[in-house]
């Protein structure tokens, strides 16, 4: 059984970091374990924890 990506919007809030404040759309598989959400700046390299989905305005 496939899974289907959810479209997400993950926001880098780290200080100092190029591209902090800027929300890049991506898709994104749930993990198994929490947090559900997982991503990383690939900027930083530090976890995002601002990632909600992009269908929720
Ligand atoms: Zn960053």
């Amino acid at each position: 059984m496939e899974e289907e990506p959810t479209v997400m919007n993950v926001t880098c809030h780290t200080g100092g970091c190029s591209v902090g404040g800027v929300t890049y759309t991506v898709d994104m598989y749930p993990n198994a374990e929490l947090p559900t959400w997982r991503a990383e700046c690939a900027q930083c390299g530090q976890p995002i924890t601002d990632v909600v989905p992009a269908s929720v305005s």
